[in-house]
């Protein structure tokens, strides 16, 4: 049997002041014709990342609409997680592909899993790569198959995506985060639905916490609370480009010398790169004492997070590929400033000069992260606009709600 994770209690009209009570009747319209429904998430970590991040708060939503959730991790050991790692590079784009060997123990991994998989269900969820053969080697499982993509499949490697194929094909519905993810082969092997991701407003990471909190808990990271603050949350992670907010801060740094950026990356079980990278960032860093590079490790957790994206004056995510951006809706619902990367689902948060900036170099980022710096009354309407943003369209009842139609589908076909 596959290890379940345990997700703690939602409960939906906790949601509605939020998001209004017409999106919560919607929601439970729909439900009512779902109750018992055999729901299975599988993805391949339930720590660090986006995927568990979503579904944390997901699951336990859906069990409260009625429906049966439920979320299981796959198998995995360092010699599968290193070749999902590249999987997960070559799809975004990186030259390097996996060896004849990477893909054996792809494949090997995925007939185990699907072995261990429970039968019985009425749809099961695949996220992302790790898993996607699973449902090819035990198609009997479940009545309806769902792959879903957190990627940013934009410009894949073509090698890799041909030796993917056979293992996304043949599942019904698939959702990606935009349509320039799509890649032509699956546009007619099931349907097609572009569904973003969403944030949990009410969750540690994302609740109100009075500026007093959020400025006690940096204190204790060493942060000068009286100082301007920049901050990246992001794993360590070559895509997320934390040596270019180095680079950018610099910058920054020339003009407004007391600032201090912040580097706050978590490190993902199933990501065995993620140290290397890091320490090729603490390099780049060379001891400046304005810069704190924390993770995990360090007792960052979800309160952490939180009380540093609401107390930075500017929040960065320079990524050069990004699936969506999780850290930036969260980053934009406390109402902060925010500069992104012109990359992925990034766009889809950040209306440039609207709801926070567009940038596509380390001087840009610098350039904007001044500006805001020196007018925070510029800064507040950014981050106005960007709550309001996130509120109408990356909370998670929106995302439930798109599940819930999905499933209506599936049960009506
Ligand atoms: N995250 C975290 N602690 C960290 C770094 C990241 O909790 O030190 C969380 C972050 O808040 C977000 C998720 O990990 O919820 C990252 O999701 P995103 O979509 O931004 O990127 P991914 O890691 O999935 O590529």
């Amino acid at each position: 049997m596959l290890q379940p994770v345990t997700v703690g209690h939602k409960t939906l009209s906790d949601y509605a002041h939020l998001v209004g009570r017409p999106l919560v009747e919607e929601i439970n319209d729909l439900a009512d014709k779902l109750k018992g429904l055999k729901v299975l998430h599988l993805s391949a970590t339930a720590f660090g990342g986006g995927v568990s991040e979503i579904l944390y708060t997901l699951v336990p939503l859906m069990r409260d609409v009625g429906i049966e959730a439920e979320w299981q991790i796959i198998i995995g050991r360092e010699e599968f997680y290193n070749a999902t790692k590249l999987i997960h590079n070559s799809m975004q784009g990186d030259a390097a592909a996996l060896s004849d060997e990477q893909w054996e123990i792809f494949d090997r991994y995925n007939l185990i899993n699907a072995r261990e998989l429970d039968g019985g269900w009425d749809v099961v969820i695949v996220h992302d790569p790790q898993p996607a053969g699973v449902r090819k080697n035990a198609p009997e499982k479940s009545a309806h198959w769902i792959w879903r993509c957190h990627i940013d499949l934009s410009t894949p490697n073509p090698e890799t995506l041909g030796r993917l194929l056979p293992n996304i094909t043949g599942y019904e519905e698939y959702l990606f985060h935009m349509d320039q993810y799509v890649p032509d082969a699956l546009r007619d092997e099931g349907r097609i639905n572009i569904i973003p991701p969403a944030i949990d407003p009410l969750a540690p990471k994302n609740m109100a916490l009075s500026p007093e909190d959020a400025a006690y808990v940096c204190d204790q990271f060493g942060i000068d609370v009286e100082r301007p603050l920049i901050c990246q949350v992001s794993r360590f992670d070559p895509w997320k480009d934390p040596n270019g907010v180095i680079d950018a801060y610099r910058i920054v740094k020339e003009q407004i010398p007391e600032v201090q950026l912040a580097l706050v990356g978590s490190m993902a079980t199933d990501d065995p790169e993620g140290w290397d990278f890091f320490n090729t960032t603490i390099e780049h860093a060379a001891g400046d004492p304005d810069i704190k590079i924390l993770n995990n490790l360090n007792n960052v957790g979800a309160i952490e997070v939180n009380a540093f994206q609401a107390q930075s004056d500017v929040l960065i995510q320079k990524s050069t590929r990004e699936g969506f951006g999780l850290t930036v809706s969260e980053g934009l619902w406390k109402g902060q400033p925010f500069i992104g990367g012109d990359v992925g689902g990034i766009p889809l948060q950040i209306e440039d000069e609207r709801t926070g900036y567009l940038v596509n170099s380390a001087e840009q980022c610098a350039e904007r992260s001044l500006q805001i710096l020196k007018d925070p009354v510029l800064g507040k309407q950014l981050g106005r606009a960007g709550k309001e943003h996130v509120r109408t369209h990356f909370l998670t009842p929106r995302l439930l709600r798109d599940w819930l139609q999905i499933f209506t589908r599936l049960q009506n076909s």
